[in-house]
């Protein structure tokens, strides 16, 4: 007895799809432009279900109003080594005021393509970039954005996410392109997450997001996170809540100082063998000093041996550094340590540190009140280097809604929402 006599249906099994008979097998020659010799596996499909569903209302009709004469393929999973599709003649049913198009159970709305095929390719999205995507699934490169901007919105449940219960928030500011524009980003301390990204930075990136929250949701809030360019605007704001500087935007800035300084000191075309080499190498001295290897340890050591003033900086920035990521239990001797080293900053007779050291002094209060309240402090840092690998990875997107998206995708959704394909 065969497989076709007992009624097993080998291929329906394999295509593990309910309710449809696969009559054909077909490979076909199907060239386009850029593969003249490409060629595409189709199946073809009967459907056994005896009734049809109205795309709008869902509902079942037994009688469609007529078939289609012309196929309609969907693209699904590859099966062997070509590209695969499922053909069949969908009928039309009189429904919702109109005539539709039926809807079949194993497609996804919008697309030509089966809802499994559509989730392979969004769960590559999560971590690919979109033309490394669309070249190992020949997918348009539109195509491919599409699907991961529909998944992203699916996953999220909308382009917006629930600011209810927030309480702890952190503000920044990233660059979509690496200067120009910019968004606002609020992120959720208590849970890490991103809850809200606006156009623009300062009071216009942040103004929606004050909106949305609305009155009862502005007194809800009890502590915010951010750099001198956002607190003046939160303390306004929040009148009432805790305001904490962040730590990490502290070391940007002396990072910047330090960078400056660097410039000063071996401006223009490197004189010696010591400017040359911190033109090649300046994140030598940008990098924490416990992150250098020892070989680079003993070229920094050398490099200090012969700039001072530099050295002198170097120091101060790595100083405060030790202050910032200490875990503090006594406040008192934190504000010792912050006091202690903004007196040796200011006497240090390197402009670009006093002045960074003089800006930093009135907001003591707001750093001991990170520790005061048990902050995570590595948050807000890790966020922002995420957006950065995005940036990366996509060479800037061009796409503002989309960027907003996949910094939705990277920081607010679980860490892999595809966890049950199998490729
Ligand atoms: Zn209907």
């Amino acid at each position: 007895m065969t497989a076709q006599e007992s009624g097993f249906d080998l291929l329906a099994s394999f295509l593990r799809i309910q309710g449809f008979r696969a009559v054909d097998v077909e490979l076909r020659e199907w060239p386009t432009r850029q593969d003249p010799k490409r060629r595409v596996k189709v199946v073809v499909l009967e459907d056994e279900r005896g009734f049809h569903v109205c795309p709008d209302c869902g509902r079942r009709h037994e009688e469609p109003w007529w078939r289609q004469t012309e196929p309609l393929r969907f693209r699904d999973c590859s099966m062997g080594d070509w590209e695969t599709y499922l053909e069949l003649y969908p009928c039309r049913v009189a429904c919702c005021g109109g005539t539709r198009r039926e809807r079949f159970p194993f497609e996804m709305p919008g697309h030509r393509m089966t809802r499994r095929f559509f989730e392979r390719v969004a769960a590559l999205c999560t971590r690919l970039p979109i033309y490394e995507v669309a070249a190992m699934a020949h997918l348009s490169w539109d195509t491919v954005c599409r699907i991961d901007k529909q998944a992203i919105e699916l996953a999220l449940g909308g382009r917006e996410l629930s600011l209810d219960g927030l309480r702890w928030i952190g503000v920044d500011e990233v660059s979509r392109t690496g200067g120009h524009v910019y968004f606002t980003i609020v992120t959720d301390l208590e849970s890490g997450r991103v809850v809200y990204i606006g156009d623009g930075k300062g009071d216009k990136g942040l103004r929606p997001f004050l909106e949305r929250l609305g009155k009862r949701g502005r007194r809800r809030i009890r502590l915010t996170a951010s750099d001198l360019g956002y607190l003046p605007l939160l303390a306004r704001e929040f009148p009432k809540a805790t305001h904490v500087l962040d730590r990490f935007h502290i070391v940007q800035w002396l990072n910047e100082a330090l960078n400056t300084l660097r410039r000063r000191l071996f401006g223009g075309a490197p004189q010696d063998r010591a400017g040359r080499t911190l033109k090649v190498k300046k994140w030598l001295l940008l990098s924490g000093r416990e992150r250098l290897e020892h070989k680079n340890k003993l070229v920094l050591a050398r490099l200090m041996r012969l700039n001072r003033p530099l050295y002198r900086a170097y120091l101060l920035k790595e100083e405060m550094r030790g202050i910032l990521h200490h875990p503090w239990r006594y406040f008192g001797a934190l504000r010792r340590n912050l006091h202690a080293w903004y007196q040796s900053a200011v006497r240090c007779r390197l402009p670009e540190m006093q002045k960074v050291a003089r800006r930093l002094k009135p907001y003591f209060d707001n750093i001991v009140a990170g520790y005061e309240q048990r902050l995570r402090m590595g948050l807000m840092e890790s966020i922002n280097s995420k957006i950065a690998a995005l940036r990366g990875a996509a060479r800037g997107y061009r796409d503002r809604e989309y960027f907003k998206l996949k910094i939705f995708q990277r920081c607010s959704l679980p860490h892999n929402p595809w966890a049950r394909i199998v490729l």
